[in-house]
């Protein structure tokens, strides 16, 4: 078990608003690999639900977190997947208060197969579940899911979830120039979200480091045409991370460190995150931490990405 929960921010979320994070799994614990994943390669690959980090200790750090800000969402989103936690449901149900904050749950949504996983998730006000391919080859080849999963298993779990959940479904679309942004696949994807009936689409582009270096963006008309045919709203998929006073009781480092465990980043886009202290000493925090090995560098897209030493990338 991990020692300690996670609980972070409020950040900002272009659709959450101000989201306060609960992060309930060990890093990088997940049963997909995606190719354009931000924490790199998946290790370990795991299909088991476990209570990873003790339930009530996340429970406990996010009602003390509460009482010292008001978000506009308590989010659950993994640096792994959340739905692997074995207690979310309960989690869910103890964080969420009449007057309080709704909750979010960010997922894969492979779990959704599972009736025990969506009565769980009933709990929540709104869930972002992924979808990225619309059939079984373009799932394998963009998710790389965990061997026992497949894609009609996915669909029919996310179609059985809609029909029972009364709550909002926001489906989160990541868009990949040459791979799932051809006319085929953008058919395929628009036939499996009539299928799920989703209240809203996000459609994302990878700004981050993805965990495969030819990960590419979609040009400016693929998107306008994924869009059209998808019916989505963009986003920039340069998920919230927070402003200066969100780290204000970190040291420069544990700010730093604290970025980009969950979202890599230059260096300069550090220094602007962190844009009250003295870039210098930034900078000199970042150096010191890649010297101590607590930190490494990806390339992608021609710039050098600041990640955690664990983070493997392909
Ligand atoms: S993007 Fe999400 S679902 Fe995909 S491998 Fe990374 S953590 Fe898992």
């Amino acid at each position: 078990m991990k020692s300690s929960a996670s609980v972070f921010g409020p950040v900002p979320s272009r659709r959450l608003g101000q989201s306060l994070g609960v992060d309930p799994i060990p890093f990088k614990t997940c049963n997909w690999n995606c190719v354009y994943c931000q924490l790199g390669r998946t290790f370990p690959m795991s299909l088991a639900r476990a209570e990873y980090t003790p339930a009530e200790e996340i429970v406990a750090q996010t009602h003390r977190a509460l009482e010292t800000c008001t978000p506009d969402f308590i989010t659950f989103i993994g640096s792994g997947e959340p739905t692997l936690h074995a207690r979310l449901g309960w989690m869910i149900r103890q964080v969420r208060r009449e007057q309080g904050p709704p909750v979010a749950v960010v997922t894969n949504g492979s779990l959704l197969r599972m009736p025990e996983v969506r009565d769980e998730l009933l709990a929540a006000d709104v869930v972002l579940p992924s979808l990225d391919a619309g059939s079984e080859r373009l799932y394998r080849q963009i998710n790389r899911p965990h061997r026992d999963l497949d894609f009609q298993g996915f669909l029919a779990g996310m179609e059985a979830f809609r029909n029972e959940y009364p709550g909002q479904i926001w489906m989160e679309v990541m868009l990949i120039g040459g791979l799932n942004d051809h006319e085929e696949a953008l058919g395929d994807l628009a036939s499996a979200l009539a299928r799920i009936r989703p209240d809203e689409v996000h459609l994302n582009v990878p700004v981050r480091p993805p965990d495969e270096p030819w990960v590419q963006p979609p040009t400016p008309e693929r998107l306008v045409r994924a869009r059209m045919l998808l019916g989505a709203t963009v986003s920039a998929s340069s998920p919230g991370v927070g402003e200066e006073g969100t780290f204000q009781k970190l040291t420069t480092p544990e700010a730093v460190v604290s970025i980009v465990q969950r979202h890599p980043m230059t260096l300069s886009q550090i220094q602007a995150v962190l844009h009250g202290r003295p870039q210098d000493d930034v900078r000199q925090a970042v150096e010191d931490l890649r010297g101590s090995g607590r930190v490494s560098s990806v390339e992608r897209f021609g710039q050098s990405f600041l990640v955690v030493a664990e983070a493997r990338f392909s």
